[in-house]
């Protein structure tokens, strides 16, 4: 991210693109651009991208790119799709950019391959049981292709995915059914599986998921509206049975509803979303999710990381933490786009919540012996499902270590939690670190540096097996891994959270 200009925020755009002015440049029209017209829009006063097939004019985007102009640049007169999407392939560029549109690429014809156009007739017959696996990946790896297979009894449909994956769990298994429309998705390492169905006849609004971890089978179960025979599950949807890595696999959002909204600090809310009941989903320790929001008319998306409902200290998961809760802990800015909009949103009122992403792996710990935890403002949140899961699953842990920067007292989440959860286990130790302390402050005070670390940031003995998580503000983290580096901590012993 760079700097903005004032007056070049997200809700400047927004206005800017509802004020009629011809941001596209064309009067109106749209046109099929060709790949050697869309070359000679390279500069940034004439700057055309290509995105999934359709050619924006950016040129006025130019000063309001959050990633500056020279990182737009570097897709100018090109196909930039692949650019945006390594870098936040949840913002929707269409709705953003919708009013500088300027035309389709136009198509070269060119012949289908056969492998792909006789995959494809045999994806349009109906679906009848077991489909042929889709070749996706190279003959190496299709074995480890999961498959599926339905059955029926007079009330119940169930439909068996076998992941051919030994540990499978309730994390890895997400699965939604809004109206007739079926989709479930198996996470296997890097890669989705997804079964996604026009379902034949309607069901009722809750499902059960099974899944027998050892053998590594899933079983969706759909209640029947009418108990009648169904001759088949449904129609393919178009990414039905598919086996390809997660980053290609578009984001699916479902509405949730806002429950609750709780006071934690003076800026910072505990929102409480519930899931469908047509929907089965857990967010695992150390992801992300989506939110989105239509602000002004444009689809707005932010990432924000799941927590509980507070911090177990009795460290067995509270009973009300059913799985059919989101909690999130979010801070409101006060010229907040996204968050001012949240905290208008009226209990009961439904917001679009995305399946989980994030590359941190719960096995990371599981292999540590000591556990540091760098935390600044709400950079706290990934720390609450992990603190949870090291405290309460890793029995090899010694040392569990938070290190919580944040700018005044009245800033720190769940301190007394926190305070508690020292004096519950021997192992957590925590060290709230203010840059901003008010005169009666008589903690330690200051920024991240490389004194500060090395002074909280040691080996229980000179062998440790140490992981070291951060997650804060970008310079924050970006500083803090430098530090470590520069104290001897290797790049496998840190991992960032980000985006
Ligand atoms: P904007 O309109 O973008 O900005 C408003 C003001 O806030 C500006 O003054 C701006 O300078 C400041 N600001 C905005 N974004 C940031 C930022 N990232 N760092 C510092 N200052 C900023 N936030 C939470 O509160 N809880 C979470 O659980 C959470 N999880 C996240 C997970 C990930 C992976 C990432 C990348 C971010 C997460 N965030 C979280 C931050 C969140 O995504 C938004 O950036 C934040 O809510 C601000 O959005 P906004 O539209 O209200 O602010
Ligand atoms: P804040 O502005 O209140 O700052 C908290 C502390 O961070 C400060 O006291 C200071 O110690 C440190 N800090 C802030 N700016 C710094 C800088 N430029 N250099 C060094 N240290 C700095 O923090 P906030 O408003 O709560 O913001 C939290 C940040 O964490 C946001 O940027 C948010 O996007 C990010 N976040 C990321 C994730 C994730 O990637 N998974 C999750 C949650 C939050």
């Amino acid at each position: 991210q760079v700097p903005l200009k004032p007056g070049r925020s997200l809700m400047d755009w927004i206005r800017l693109t509802k004020s009629g002015k011809d941001l596209a440049g064309l009067k109106g029209k749209l046109i099929e651009v060709t790949e050697d017209e869309l070359a000679k829009h390279n500069k940034k006063e004439d700057c055309w991208i290509c995105i999934r097939g359709f050619v924006y004019n950016v040129t006025p985007y130019m000063e309001y790119h959050p990633g500056g102009e020279d990182e737009l640049m570097k897709a100018a007169g090109t196909d930039g799709t692949d650019l945006f999407d390594q870098v936040h392939r949840w913002v929707n560029y269409e709705s953003m950019l919708k009013e500088c549109l300027v035309g389709r690429m136009a198509v070269k014809p060119i012949a289908a391959p056969k492998e792909i156009s006789s995959t494809l007739s045999e994806e349009k017959k109906q679906l009848n049981g077991m489909l042929p696996e889709k070749k996706v990946l190279g003959a190496s790896a299709k074995d480890l292709t999961p498959s599926y297979d339905w059955f029926q009894t007079d009330s119940l449909i169930t439909i068996v995915i076998y992941t051919k994956q030994k540990d499978m769990n309730a994390e890895l298994v997400i699965v939604d059914c809004q109206d007739k429309r079926l989709r479930g998705e198996i996470i296997v390492d890097d890669h989705s599986y997804l079964v996604e169905v026009d379902l034949d006849h309607a069901v009722q609004e809750d499902l059960a998921v099974n899944i027998a971890e050892k053998v590594g089978k899933v079983e969706i179960i759909l209640k029947k509206k009418d108990n009648i025979h169904w001759k088949m599950l449904g129609q393919p949807l178009e990414h039905h049975n598919t086996f390809i890595k997660c980053k290609d696999r578009g984001l699916f959002y479902r509405k949730c509803k806002l429950v609750s909204k709780m006071e934690v600090t003076h800026d910072t809310k505990l929102f409480c979303l519930m899931l469908p009941k047509s929907t089965h989903l857990r967010v695992p320790t150390g992801q992300h999710v989506y939110l989105k929001q239509i602000i002004a008319g444009t689809e707005v998306v932010k990432p924000y990381t799941p927590v509980l409902p507070f911090l177990p200290l009795d460290f067995k998961e509270p009973s009300h933490y059913d799985g059919a809760h989101i909690y999130l802990m979010i801070k409101i800015y006060s010229c907040g786009l996204f968050t001012q909009a949240l905290d208008h949103l009226q209990i009961g009122n439904y917001i679009s919540v995305s399946n989980p992403e994030g590359n941190f792996k719960k096995s990371q710990v599981q292999t540590s012996e000591d556990l540091f935890l760098l935390a600044a403002g709400t950079g706290f949140t990934p720390m609450v499902k992990l603190l949870n899961f090291a405290l309460t699953e890793v029995s090899c842990l010694r040392i569990v270590k938070l290190i919580f920067f944040n700018k005044t007292d009245d800033d720190i989440l769940w301190r007394n939690q926190l305070e508690q959860l020292v004096l519950k286990d021997e192992r957590f130790e925590v060290q709230f670190i203010l840059s901003q302390p008010s005169k009666d402050w008589v903690g330690k005070q200051g920024k991240i540096s490389s004194s500060l670390l090395s002074e909280f940031v040691k080996r229980s003995r000179t062998d440790s097996k140490v992981l070291i998580c951060i997650c804060g503000p970008t310079p924050f983290a970006e500083q803090g891994v430098q530090y470590l580096k520069d104290l001897g901590y290797s790049q496998e012993e840190i991992h960032t959270f980000t985006a």
